[in-house]
């Protein structure tokens, strides 16, 4: 049977597992790929993992038009996670999409002036929703 000559030891003690792979690639130790010391030996900082955003059209903004101090209006992006958007990226995009200025304050986008359809028209096309 197939099966029965697979589940006995293909390899017999004679030969070990190390000298199986001697000669090839497989026979280096792992290395770092940024110093290339052994892994061992490796002191760098461990690679934080890219966040993982979540897609825009599973969340949904608020967007609304606040007024400040001296009459001074701002375009307020609402709603939105810091752990599931980009908000930094987002900000640019909505800061060249109005030719605005415009910060993250609180989790919040702030932008300068009244800019209130053309960051719901930025945002849609990007793919979230807007309320
Ligand atoms: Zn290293």
């Amino acid at each position: 049977m197939f099966l029965s000559v697979v589940s006995r030891p293909v390899y017999s003690h004679t030969i070990s597992m190390s000298r199986l792979f001697a000669g090839t690639p497989f026979d280096i130790p792992p290395t770092c790929d940024r110093c290339e010391k052994l892994e061992s030996e490796c002191q760098c900082e461990p690679i934080e993992p890219a966040k993982e955003y979540a897609d825009p059209s599973k969340q949904s903004a608020r967007v609304r038009v606040d007024q400040r101090k001296h009459k001074r209006k701002v375009t307020v992006v609402a709603g939105l996670s810091p752990e599931k958007s980009d908000l930094a990226d987002l900000l640019s995009k909505l800061k060249s999409a109005c030719g605005a200025g415009g910060t993250i304050v609180e989790d919040q986008l702030e932008l300068q002036g009244d800019h209130l359809q053309r960051v719901k028209d930025e945002m849609l096309k990007i793919g979230y929703r807007v309320r």
